[in-house]
């Protein structure tokens, strides 16, 4: 088979740059095409200069479409508004897309659902092999201990510039975490606490946010039970590893019937739910 030529969207961002960086390193991918917001200082740039490498022949573009009728696939860590968008063309294209946005709104996902009754959406709060085998073994964790007896709680820490909060990986293994307990985790989540709050609930499953500095990505998954604590961590130190998992998805997803994925189907540890 022919090399699966890639789109980046947002070519310009932490995660554009290392993913143009990543498709150049792997075998089986081709950089078909790069992307930024209309009005960016970067259109007109040649891709593999701007995220460090030589020149290599591909200018970034503010014009998704052109760009998506000459590709194979999309690889999208943009905005959730800018995804939406780019689910709509990529339907359009029937080219894979393969979505590492986080923070949409539940009518934003609606639209990206509606999109893969078209394409073959990959959608993933992290493209991770760890995060993604930590979300089996919180998975495994809270359907072993009770809630009556182990409260759950996730904590996360992320880099300065990070917009929404608490981050799709916090959500993805809540998540997990509600599935295993047999219960939604919209009417069990508490994202954020302050003053007078009184006690816990029996069953909640709680958020706590930091932000500074550089951090790549933690997230620590805390069972506190009494007398005892399980905490089950992960540390992101390179970004390179949600761009090999963003590519890894891509080859998976290549003549795929379209749907919507996630990156425990590609990983295939779907099976264990
Ligand atoms: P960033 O701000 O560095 O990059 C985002 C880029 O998208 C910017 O260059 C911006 O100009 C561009 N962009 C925005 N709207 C656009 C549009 N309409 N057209 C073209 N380009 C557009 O952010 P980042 O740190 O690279 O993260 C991007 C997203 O990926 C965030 O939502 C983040 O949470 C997520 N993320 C996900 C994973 C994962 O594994 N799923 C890992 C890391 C980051």
């Amino acid at each position: 088979m022919t090399d699966m030529g890639l789109v980046v969207v947002g070519a310009a961002g932490r995660m554009g740059q290392t993913l143009i960086r990543t498709i150049h390193a792997m075998p089986g991918v081709k950089l078909a095409g790069a992307v930024e917001r209309a009005g960016s200082d970067h259109v007109g740039m040649d891709a593999g200069e701007l995220a460090g490498l030589r020149k290599i022949g591909v200018e970034i573009t503010d014009d998704p479409l052109s760009a998506f009728a000459k590709a194979d696939g999309v690889l999208d860590f943009t905005a959730p508004a800018a995804t939406v968008e780019f689910a709509g063309y990529a339907a359009q294209a029937r080219i894979v897309h393969i979505i590492g946005t986080t923070g949409f709104s539940d009518e934003q996902n609606a639209a990206i659902a509606a999109a893969a009754r078209h394409a073959t959406i990959v959608k993933s709060g992290n493209m991770s092999l760890g995060v993604n085998l930590l979300a089996v073994l919180v998975e495994q964790a809270a359907q072993a201990l009770e809630p009556e007896d182990f409260d759950i709680e996730i904590l996360e820490m992320h880099h300065r510039q990070k917009v929404d909060a608490p981050s799709g990986t916090a959500l993805l293994l809540g998540e997990a975490a509600a599935a295993a307990r047999g219960i939604e985790l919209a009417e069990h989540s508490v994202r954020v606490r302050d003053g007078h709050t009184g006690a816990r609930e029996t069953g909640a499953i709680g958020f706590a946010t930091l932000r500074g500095g550089s951090v790549v990505g933690d997230h620590s998954v805390i069972l506190a039970g009494t007398g005892e604590r399980i905490t089950l961590s992960h540390h992101a130190d390179d970004r390179a590893i949600f761009a090999r998992g963003g590519v890894k998805a891509a080859l998976w997803a290549r003549g795929r019937k379209p749907g919507l994925y996630s990156m425990r189907d590609v990983l295939g540890l779907s099976q264990t739910r």
